[in-house]
C-alpha cells in the first residue's frame, strides 16, 4: 500500500496545467496572528503564499479570487474578524490592487465583470455557517467564481470545509498550490524513510486534539518527548498531584494508554523530572523549581524545570529527525519561557533534520531567533500532526493526481 505522503505528492500541482485565461480560485490560509489592536504580528502566512498567487499573475490568470478564513466567528459578520487588515498588506507585499468582496451573493458578477486581470479577496469564509459544515450550497457558489481550483492552505488541509474540500466536486480542474507542495515533500523526508533515531516532541495546550493522535504516532516515531501542559496530563496518570496544574482530566486515560502502548511498540517515552511552578500566573512572584511529584499546594506547573531540559536536550541530541509542535511552558510570560526557548536551541543546534510545527511553536522559536536553524518550519499544527498519523488529508483528497 502506497503511503499517505506519497499519495499526496501525487497530487497535481499548479505547473502541469495551464491557467492562462482562466478564472483561478486559491484557498490560502491568511490566518494569521494579530495584537489586541488587531495588527498583524506575524505575516508569515501571507508570504508564504505569495508563490502561488504570482505564478497565476505571471501567468495570465484572468482573474484570481483568493479565499481564507481568519479567526473564529461563530458562522456570521464579526467585525474583528473582518479581512480588511490583511488585504492592506496583501496589497503592500504583492505591490498590487487587490479588490475587496465584502459580500459572497454579489461576488460572481464582481468576478466575471472584470476583463483585465485582477486580484480579489473574499471576505472571511467562516462568517457563512457552511464552511465548516463543508455545505454543498457554498461549495457550489465558490465553485462558480472560477475555472481552476487551487489549494494552497496546508495549514487548515485537515479540515473538512467547503473552501477546503467541497469545492472540488464542483470543479474539474484542481491542483496543489507551491506551499501545499513544499510542506508534503519537508514532511516526506522526516516520514518516508527517516534517518533513525526519530524524535516527536509534543508540548503545549491543545491537550484533547493532540493527545488522541499519539497512539497512531506510537507506530512511527522511536522517542516521544512530552512537556508543556501536555505533559501534566501524562504527569496525572502516573498518579502524581498536579494542583492547580492545566491538564484533562477526560484524557488521563489516554495518557495511561498511550505509555502502555509505548512500552507495546519500544518507543522511549521522556516525561518531566522537574518543574516551574507559580501560584499566579499573572503574578508570578512565588516561583519554584520542585520534582513533578511535589508541586506545592495551590500552585501549577507551568514550565519544563532545568533538569528535565538536560534530559530532553540529551534525548534530542541522540536524534537523527526531530519533530516538533507545542511549547514545553507558558513561553509568553518571561518567567516561564526558558524551558520551551532553551529547548529550541539544543534542538537547532542539533545535528538532525529539525521540522517545527503549531502556530505556538514556531512563533516561540522565532521570539527566542532560532527560525532560520530549523530545516523546515511548517505552517501547520494540526495538519502537520494528522499527516504524522499515517492520514490523507482532506484538503488532497479530491485534487487531480499526476497519473490518475
Ligand atoms: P501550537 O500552537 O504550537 O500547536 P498549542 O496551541 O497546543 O501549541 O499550545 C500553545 C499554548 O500552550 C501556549 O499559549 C502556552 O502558553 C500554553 N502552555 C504550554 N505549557 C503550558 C502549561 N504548563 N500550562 C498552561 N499553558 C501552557
Ligand atoms: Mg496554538
Amino acid at each position: 500500500m502506497t503511503s499517505n505522503i506519497k499519495y499526496m505528492s501525487g497530487v497535481k500541482g499548479l505547473k502541469d496545467i495551464d491557467v492562462d485565461g482562466q478564472r483561478v480560485l486559491i484557498r490560502v490560509d491568511f490566518n494569521v496572528p494579530v495584537d489586541s489592536h488587531n495588527n498583524i504580528s506575524d505575516d508569515r502566512r501571507i508570504r508564504l503564499a505569495l508563490p502561488t498567487i504570482n505564478y497565476c499573475i505571471d501567468h495570465n490568470a484572468k482573474s484570481i479570487v483568493l479565499v481564507t478564513h481568519f479567526g473564529r466567528p461563530k458562522g456570521s459578520f464579526n467585525e474583528k474578524y473582518s479581512l480588511v487588515h490583511i488585504k492592506k498588506r496583501l496589497e503592500r507585499l504583492l505591490e498590487r490592487k487587490v479588490e475587496f468582496i465584502k459580500d459572497l451573493e454579489s461576488s460572481k458578477d464582481i468576478v466575471c465583470a472584470s476583463s483585465s486581470q485582477e486580484i480579489f479577496l473574499l471576505e472571511n469564509i467562516r462568517f457563512h455557517e457552511g464552511e465548516k459544515q463543508n455545505d454543498k450550497g457554498l461549495s457550489k457558489k465558490l465553485a462558480s467564481l472560477c475555472d481552476l481550483y487551487v489549494n494552497d492552505a496546508f495549514g487548515t488541509s485537515h479540515r473538512k470545509h467547503a473552501s477546503t474540500h467541497g469545492i472540488t466536486e464542483f470543479v474539474d480542474t484542481k491542483v496543489a498550490g507551491f506551499l501545499m507542495m513544499r510542506e508534503i515533500e519537508a514532511f516526506s523526508k522526516a516520514l518516508e524513510d527517516p534517518v533513525r533515531p526519530i524524535a516527536l516532541v509534543i508540548g503545549g495546550a491543545k491537550i484533547s486534539s493532540k493527545i488522541t493522535l499519539l497512539e497512531a504516532v506510537l507506530q512511527k516515531v522511536d522517542k516521544l518527548i512530552i512537556g508543556g501542559a501536555m505533559s501534566n496530563t501524562f504527569l496525572k496518570a502516573q498518579g502524581y498531584d498536579m494542583q492547580k496544574s492545566l491538564y484533562e482530566e477526560d484524557f488521563v486515560s489516554t495518557a495511561a494508554n498511550v505509555l502502555q502502548e509505548a512500552k507495546k511498540f519500544g518507543v522511549k517515552v521522556y516525561l518531566p523530572v522537574d518543574v516551574v511552578i507559580t501560584d499566579s500566573i499573572e503574578k508570578p512572584i512565588n516561583v519554584r523549581v520542585v520534582p513533578a511529584q511535589d508541586i506545592l499546594e495551590g500552585f501549577m506547573a507551568v514550565d519544563i524545570g532545568p533538569a528535565t531540559l538536560k534530559l530532553f536536550t540529551q534525548a534530542v541530541e541522540l536524534s537523527n529527525t526531530i519533530i516538533w509542535n507545542g511549547p514545553m511552558g507558558i513561553y509568553e510570560i518571561d518567567n516561564f519561557s526558558k524551558g520551551t526557548f532553551k529547548l529550541a536551541s539544543a534542538i537547532a543546534d542539533c545535528y538532525a533534520y529539525t521540522i517545527v510545527g503549531g502556530g505556538d511553536t514556531a512563533d516561540a522559536v522565532d521570539k527566542c531567533g532560532e527560525s532560520d536553524n530549523f530545516s523546515f518550519i511548517s505552517t501547520g499544527g494540526g495538519a502537520s500532526l494528522e499527516l504524522l498519523e499515517g492520514k490523507i488529508l482532506p484538503g488532497f483528497k479530491n485534487l487531480n493526481r499526476v497519473v490518475e
